[in-house]
């Protein structure tokens, strides 16, 4: 992870994350510029060697490449926006502040009207990891930014290029949210169906590791189904899966536990069965989560 090319960065933020990500491209030996509104917190940062900007602007033209880190889009505009305009022009943002696909494509196209090459990540990751191969960070913009601007971005962790559209570093940062909440949830359901028969969280949850690790495994191959359009039910059809539904519906509500997580995973496959669809295989429900659905 270390490297020896010593190109000046910024770093405008020192949030818990934006400490990690200034640390680490100081361990890295990149010359370090910071900036913060709340100033105490660069002075752990100071102490291992950085230059405290006394503006945003003065933060923007020390770097051949300025990271943002800041609570959210909101923020960024008003750190950016209140600093001279002038002084965007020419520099390269690396903007890893979380938000959504939309809010990455404005700031995009805002920051290039005032001369300023833009990349949008997302960082996969929590402050700890940062600097470790660990941490995936997200990019997403020009593609020879990302290339110039790589062997120092390399000092954060696995430095991942997604494509050109500015939203897509956004999109997998979502998308990898529905995953976590989804797993985390439905480990929840069955450990709170569990306790009721006094199996504690810590007995089921290597269970529960072994099952989503061998539904993880369907993916790639449940992938295939969902580009080629086709869904023959070579493990199991909806119908029969269906069935299994109502069980978990019955015996969460039988047990007295939550039972809208399993409504919710029936209605949607009775949704697809009425659609005419019960012969086919689960991936098929791509079509219901392609559309808005029902509140
Ligand atoms: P944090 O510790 O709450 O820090 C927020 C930063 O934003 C601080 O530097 C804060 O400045 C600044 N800020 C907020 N509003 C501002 C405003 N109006 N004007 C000027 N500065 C403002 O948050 P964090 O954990 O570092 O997270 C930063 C970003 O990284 C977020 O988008 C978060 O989703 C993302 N992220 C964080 C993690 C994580 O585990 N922490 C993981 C992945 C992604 P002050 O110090 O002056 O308040």
């Amino acid at each position: 992870m270390n490297n020896k090319t010593a190109t000046p960065v910024a770093v405008i933020g020192l949030g818990l994350m934006g400490q990690a990500l200034a640390g680490a491209f100081l361990k890295a030996g990149h010359p370090t510029t910071i900036w913060n509104r709340t100033t105490s917190k660069a002075d752990q940062l100071l102490a291992q060697g950085a230059q405290l900007a006394p503006t945003v602007g003065d933060a923007l033209k020390a770097g051949a490449l300025t990271v943002v880190c800041l609570t959210d889009y909101q923020a960024l505009q008003e750190v950016l926006g209140g600093a001279d305009e002038t002084a965007l022009d020419g520099t390269t943002l690396v903007n890893l502040t979380s938000g959504d696909s939309t809010q990455a494509r404005e700031t995009a196209r805002w920051a290039e009207q005032y001369g300023a090459r833009y990349l949008d990540g997302a960082i996969m990751a929590i402050p700890s990891g940062i600097g470790t191969v660990d941490a995936v960070i997200l990019h997403s913009g020009p593609q020879s930014d990302f290339e110039a601007h790589k062997p120092t971005l390399d000092a954060l962790g696995t430095v991942t290029y997604l494509g050109a559209d500015h939203g897509l570093a956004s999109l997998y940062d979502v998308a990898g949210l529905a995953m976590m909440w989804s797993v985390l949830n439905a480990w929840l359901q069955g450990t709170a169906m569990l306790r009721t028969a006094g199996v504690d969280a810590a007995t089921y949850a290597p269970f529960a590791q072994q099952i989503a690790a061998g539904v993880a495994a369907w993916l790639p191959g449940y992938a295939e189904q969902i580009d080629q359009g086709s869904f023959p039910a070579e493990v199991s059809a909806m119908e029969t899966d269906a069935r299994a539904m109502a069980h978990l519906v019955e015996e969460s509500e039988a047990l007295g536990v939550n039972a809208e997580l399993p409504r919710l995973i029936k209605a949607m496959a009775d949704r697809s069965i009425a659609a005419g669809h019960g012969g086919e295989q689960y991936p098929v429900l791509i079509e219901e989560f392609g559309k808005p659905g029902i509140d």
